[in-house]
């Protein structure tokens, strides 16, 4: 019998998926299992669109627990980003980042869609809570839009 028939060998090659990729994996993003962490990534390497630099999704969710984390049920402004225009500033803007967030779920396989929704949904509880309706807004904007701004990120 032949020492190495193809099937073995085929067998002995390194198993596609994170190998891959010539970089290092990314590290394991805050409140989200490793898995879900490499499907977040990956998404993010494979999608063109304004916000899917690498670690973008990160970034987002980052900023959305910051901008919520303070203590207290004082009522939260979102500020325009002092720098819309270039990705990694915009997400300054919490009404941003969570655009980044929706852009990402469905871009994700199902189950770290469902992951990374549930990591997002008290936040959107929290948001809701703290943030108070704008009237003026469009009706055509998403729900995290239509809440009452004041000013600009880092002026
Ligand atoms: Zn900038």
């Amino acid at each position: 019998m032949p020492r190495n028939r193809p099937g073995a060998l085929r067998g002995a090659r390194p198993a596609p998926g994170p190998r891959f990729w010539k970089e290092p994996p990314p590290a394991r993003i805050p409140g989200l299992s490793a898995r879900t962490s490499l499907a977040i990534h990956r998404a993010e390497r494979l999608s063109p669109g304004f916000w899917f630099s690498r670690g973008a999704t990160e970034t987002a969710l980052r900023r959305y627990r910051a901008f919520l984390h303070p203590p207290g049920n004082r009522p939260r402004y979102p500020r325009e980003s002092y720098c819309p225009s270039c990705p990694g500033c915009a997400l300054d803007d919490v009404r941003q980042a969570r655009d980044a967030l929706a852009d990402i779920l469905p871009l994700l396989p199902p189950r770290a869609r469902a992951e990374l929704r549930r990591a997002v949904t008290p936040l959107d509880r929290r948001y809701l809570r703290l943030t108070l309706p704008d009237p003026l807004a469009g009706p055509a904007a998403p729900w995290w839009h239509r809440r009452l701004a004041k000013g600009v990120e880092g002026w």
